[in-house]
């Protein structure tokens, strides 16, 4: 048997390179306990001109558990967290946990059906929204769901540079909603009595749609998130003199760890972006002197191609990840030339709580000469990794697999549904979806895809979903959507359509009825009307056939 563990990789690779290491935490709580207690003055958050000490963000998310706790939640009960990258992400993250309490983090861009979907899965009691969401969309679903306390804010608050203050906020009334400014102010100074938090308490359930099926709930534990929280810290090296670059989304496991866990555990300043705006990132790298960042392909593209880009500007950051997606040398090339910086390549999935492999800083992925992918690197600490067959057998290093990986970033199952736990994780084994080989110096290259996910710059759509919403069409007969290439992007969606007898519609109108129902990554920005969707004898969708058509 070939178990692609460190022992083997190691011998293969390079021992020096990875020192063994103490693990310190196995809680996200207590590595914050231990930031605020060495240095509560650090500043942990900074957001445009206004910055949260360690020790402010202390208080305000005792505030925050004993705001809901005095509403009636209970420990053990999930809050759901409908927002951009904002400080009160973090507080009410962390408010939750003190509360005993478990982070249900939706993506902003979620429409009606699908936040319903994950507040009606979660069980969520507690809703913590930003204003113009909550009014837009989360206020229409509310009451079909367990929810019993909102919570609103405000994405201009903290912006100013009294830190920890709620100035220049302007307010929206929403009708039965508790305002997160006035709760936190009322709760000041109190605090909460400790909640039971043991390494397989659940963090956060993250949203995925997995290797399989519709969106699920990661159980993302104490531990898988400490565990991967170091990772970070001692594979890129990051310290309190480190300044982290927000940019990717919060709600995402990317930025739950490599931003905010990675933030709280060593005390290096998190800057906030609220949205990714290519020159606001530029100016902000500059002004706040970001050296770490994490984040998908498109924003390396979009910073490359911002008005107000230099090597200047960039100089000081000089720790690069991209993940979720694939990167191609070219752009790792291009990046380079123009700011001096080299991008390292990270992979890994919700279920493996953000990294499993990456490329250690400093060192430069080699490239599969086949498919031209770049090495997504090599294990991180004390991770597993196997390459196996149709059959579960396991492969020799050079030949295509899946990728299985078992480690303590490896999250407890899924939320309320023990099938999918035991089809792709089963015994606490992960099986990726992912396909690819490992070379015979270590390296590991992902070349292709079992699962039916579409990679739109990271974003994945699950294209049953698509499809269901195309069904609810009065025209519709059938509906498959594939991936298919595109230069900015990656992947985007597509959609093969066949209409009922008699019934016209355009692709336009077709894809304006996705975008009123789901978020815009998942809407098709293609859509082909075809008289017959190909099909196997039983039925099945014949989605690689589709995207083979498209391509050729
Ligand atoms: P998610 O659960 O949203 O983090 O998505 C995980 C999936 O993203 C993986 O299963 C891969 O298909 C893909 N992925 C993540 N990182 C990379 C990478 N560096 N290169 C290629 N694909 C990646």
């Amino acid at each position: 048997m070939t178990i692609y563990d460190d022992k083997v990789w190691l011998s293969q690779y390079d021992a020096a390179q990875r020192q063994p290491r103490t693990i310190e935490f196995d809680d996200a709580l207590a590595m914050f306990r231990a930031t605020v207690e060495r240095d509560p003055d650090a500043d942990i958050i900074r957001y445009f001109d206004g910055r949260i000490t360690a020790g402010e963000l202390d208080e305000l998310s005792d505030a925050f558990a004993a705001g809901i706790l005095d509403a009636g939640f209970r420990p053990g009960e999930r809050v759901a967290i409908y927002a951009q990258n904002v400080p009160q992400f973090v507080i009410a993250q962390l408010g939750t946990w003190k509360a005993g309490g478990i982070a249900v983090s939706a993506n902003p861009m979620y429409r009606e059906r699908e936040l319903e979907e994950i507040l009606r899965d979660s069980g969520a009691t507690v809703l913590v929204a930003l204003q113009s969401l909550y009014t837009d969309v989360a206020a229409k679903v509310v009451e079909s769901t367990d929810v019993r306390t909102v919570i609103t804010t405000s994405e201009l608050e903290y912006q100013s540079a009294n830190s920890g203050t709620l100035a220049g906020v302007e307010r929206i009334e929403c009708a039965g909603t508790t305002d997160m400014a006035e709760m936190l102010t009322a709760f000041r100074g109190r605090t909460v009595p400790p909640a039971e938090i043991g390494p397989e308490t659940v963090a956060f359930l993250t949203y995925t749609s997995g290797t399989t099926g519709p969106p699920k709930g990661a159980m993302t534990t104490h531990r898988n998130v400490a565990f991967n929280a170091q990772t970070y810290r001692d594979w890129i090296d990051i310290g309190p003199d480190d300044v982290v670059l927000g940019v990717a989304p919060l709600f995402h496991i990317t930025g739950l760890v490599g931003h905010i866990a990675l933030s709280l555990l060593t005390g290096a300043p998190l800057v906030l972006m609220y949205r990714m705006d290519p020159a606001d990132t530029i100016d902000t790298i500059e002004k706040q002197r970001a050296t770490f960042t994490v984040g998908s392909i498109t924003v390396f593209i979009a910073l490359m191609n911002a008005p107000n880009a230099s090597k200047e500007a960039l100089a000081s950051l000089t720790k690069i990840y991209s993940g979720g997606a694939p990167i191609p040398p070219s752009t790792i090339a291009a990046f380079e030339e123009r700011f001096g910086h080299y991008i390292h390549n990270i992979y890994g999935l919700t279920e493996t709580t953000s990294p499993s492999h990456g490329v250690p800083l400093g060192r430069r992925a080699p490239v599969d000469e086949l498919t031209g992918a770049t090495s997504v690197g090599v294990p991180v600490y004390d991770t597993v990794v196997r390459i196996v067959d149709d059959n579960g057998n396991d492969l020799p290093p050079g030949e295509v697999g899946e990728l299985v990986t078992a480690g303590p970033q490896v999250v407890a199952g899924y939320w309320n549904n023990p099938e999918a736990t035991a089809n792709s994780i089963p015994n606490g084994v992960l099986h990726t979806g992912d396909v690819g080989y490992m070379d015979s110096d270590g390296w590991f290259y992902i070349i292709d895809r079992k699962k039916d996910q579409i990679n739109a710059s990271g974003y994945k759509v699950w294209p049953r979903e698509v499809e269901d919403v195309l069904y609810e069409h009065d025209a519709v007969r059938e509906a498959a959507v594939v991936g298919v290439p595109d230069e900015y992007r990656g992947e985007t969606v597509k959609a093969f359509v066949s209409l009922r007898p008699g019934a016209t519609v355009t692709p336009d109108e077709l894809i304006a009825f996705t975008k009123k129902r789901l978020a815009a990554y998942k809407c098709p920005r293609f859509v082909e009307i075809i008289s017959d969707i190909p099909k196997t004898a039983t039925g099945k969708l014949l989605r690689r056939e589709l995207r083979t058509a498209t391509q050729s």
